[in-house]
């Protein structure tokens, strides 16, 4: 998963390299033709394209992006103005601009904002250095128009790469997000266990492998919320799950089934192993106080019915449940079998 994201970025900081030693580059050359204020706006490019690999590294796309993009942007439309049109360096504007179409940032109206920003300055840039105060093409102009030329064709292949790159990125979000809702219709927000739902999903795989089924409710737990408060109900539904977590096998199949109604699912246990696990279960449950204040607690019980040993989930589940009900009418806080 991570490994398209660090390709983004590796490529993103290779790009940005590159683009610091071309603006070394053109740094030099504007200064070897004596124009000093394109030799050091070049030459800042060294810093803008520090601070956009640095921020790539603290996952800063927009920033690292619209930094680079601006400095080029700018170098390119003074160069213009400064040379003339013949120079060529209107190709790096339109190389540029077309980075927009990746649209890299998170709010998409920056990239609407920066493509017309980057259509308004061209334009600009095309009245005063072609239409109202055209130069003529000075000694080097060849030499930057093929420069440039190259520059162009370096990043219209460098936006393709990152363009694929990027959507590998947004299918894996999708991927991710995809997962998150799947994780979220299957899981119970407060205990965090599995909800009935992917329960019956689990099981409708082994519907022919045997299992045994327990299924339990809290005793008298309206009580508890009307006498402590629904958080305090809370705590105990927590705590319940959490002790079911912590002394049920590995193979068992824990579920919150609703309320304040739980099933245990014994999918390699054998079914009196099952019971006795069950037994450790209820008395640990009665040793358990739950927390109401600095210095007070509670404590609960909780009845449960368990099923034969089949592999009719359904059956099962019936089965449990008339047990659990059969609890519910004797004495609760205990274990129907039968
Ligand atoms: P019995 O011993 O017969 O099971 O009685 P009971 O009071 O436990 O059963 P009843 O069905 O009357 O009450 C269940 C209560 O569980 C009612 C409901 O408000 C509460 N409950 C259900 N879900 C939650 C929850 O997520 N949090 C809290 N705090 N209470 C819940
Ligand atoms: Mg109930
Ligand atoms: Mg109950």
């Amino acid at each position: 998963m991570n490994l398209i994201k660090d390709n983004l970025s590796f490529n993103f900081k290779f790009i940005l390299t590159l683009f610091l030693f071309v603006t070394l580059l053109y740094s030099v050359l504007f200064y070897l033709i004596n124009i000093k204020i394109l030799s050091i706006i070049s030459f800042l490019g060294l810093f803008i394209y520090a601070i956009s690999i640095k921020s790539i590294d603290e996952n800063n796309y927009d920033r690292a992006f619209l930094l680079s993009h601006l400095h080029i942007v700018i170098s390119a439309v003074l160069a213009t103005i400064i040379l003339g049109w013949d120079y060529g360096f209107y190709l790096i504007i339109i190389a540029i601009a077309s980075t927009t179409y990746l649209n890299i940032f998170k709010k998409r109206i920056i990239t609407y904002l920066l493509a017309g920003f980057d259509f308004i300055i061209f334009v600009f840039v095309y009245l005063i250095s072609n239409v109202y105060f055209p130069k003529s093409a000075g000694d080097f102009a060849q030499i930057f128009y093929l420069s440039n030329l190259g520059f162009l064709l370096f990043l219209f292949v460098i936006i393709f790469k990152i363009y694929s790159i990027v959507n590998q990125i947004n299918i894996k979000d999708l991927h991710k997000h995809k997962h998150e809702l799947k994780t979220a219709s299957q899981t119970d927000h407060l205990t965090g266990l599995i909800n009935k739902r992917a329960l019956n999903t689990i099981l409708a795989k082994k519907s022919n492998k045997k299992i045994t089924m327990a299924m339990c409710d809290i005793d008298n737990f309206k009580n508890i919320n009307d006498k402590f408060g629904h958080n305090i109900g809370d705590e105990v539904l927590k705590t319940l799950a959490k002790i079911f977590t912590e002394n049920t096998n590995k193979s068992d199949i824990v579920c919150r089934w609703g309320g304040e109604e739980f099933v245990i699912v014994a999918t390699n246990t054998s079914r009196t192993n099952f019971i006795n696990q069950i037994q450790n279960i209820r008395f640990i449950i009665n040793q358990t106080p739950v927390k109401i204040s600095s210095d007070q607690s509670i404590h609960f019980t909780v009845t449960f019915g368990i099923s034969d040993s089949g592999t009719d989930p359904n059956k099962l589940t019936e089965q449990a449940d008339k047990r659990l009900y059969k609890g519910k009418h004797s004495v609760k806080n205990c274990i129907i079998t039968k």
